[in-house]
């Protein structure tokens, strides 16, 4: 039988408990052999303080560097352009076994943006996508999705069956936690413990990440 592996992409700028527990509750519940976590390249300008693709990296592989089967999957940061998922998962079938299945976490709000990523219409070809939804939400998806979703969407996640095609759905309440905050807390000297795992801490302090520049 060939491995299940969950993707799961992020800025990680940084990678916190939020991420950590979403990512280990569904690698729980679904099983997988694997789930990689894929921190994505960024345009060099977009936020103040900067912080490198090298250290995003390294925090995420400090991170998971004991929590299986949390991995890191580091081929976004090196390609010399923003990758598109569609690349991104072509890639990965080139490396993976013929029986291997694919499984795209997104939430919800990623899930509704997807009629505007690139050759979105083919990513089933690969995999299948697990929507994470938290329990109190209540949206409804655009309408360009809707076809699909009636089309492909499966109630039980666990069914989800074959190399991809399928979409199903996660219940889950994430932590109240960001990047953004844990940036903000940093930049006016206040702590970010357990917010973020002490191995990532000690690198930030290590790296005198995210302190404010003036
Ligand atoms: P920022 O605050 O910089 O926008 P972020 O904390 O949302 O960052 P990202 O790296 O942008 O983190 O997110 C990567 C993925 O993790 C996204 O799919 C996002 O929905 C998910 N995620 C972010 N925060 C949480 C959380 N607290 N619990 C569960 N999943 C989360």
């Amino acid at each position: 039988m060939g491995k299940r592996i969950g993707l799961f992409g992020g800025t990680f700028d940084p990678v916190h408990i939020g991420h950590l527990r979403g990512a280990l509750e569904v690698a729980e519940l679904m099983g997988f052999d694997e789930l990689r976590l894929i921190p994505s390249a960024r345009p060099p300008h977009r936020e103040t303080p900067q912080v490198s693709a090298a250290d995003r990296l390294e925090m995420v592989q400090r991170a998971v560097a004991d929590l299986p089967p949390l991995v890191v999957d580091d081929r976004e940061l090196k390609r010399d352009r923003p990758s598109w998922t569609i690349d991104t998962l072509e890639s990965l079938h080139a490396e993976l076994g013929a029986d291997d299945s694919l499984y795209l976490l997104l939430g919800w709000d990623a899930f509704c943006g997807l009629p505007g990523w690139h050759r979105w219409e083919e990513l089933l070809e690969h995999c299948h996508i697990l929507v994470l939804q938290r329990p109190d939400a209540d949206s409804e998806p655009p309408e360009a999705l809707r076809d699909l979703l009636a089309a492909r969407s499966i109630a039980d996640p666990l069914a989800l069956a074959g190399r991809g095609g399928q979409i199903s759905f996660v219940w889950q309440a994430p932590l109240a936690v960001s990047a953004t905050q844990i940036r903000q807390l940093l930049a006016t000297g206040r702590s970010v413990r357990f917010l973020v795992p002490d191995a990532v801490l000690a690198y930030i302090h290590e790296h005198g990440l995210y302190r404010a520049t003036n």
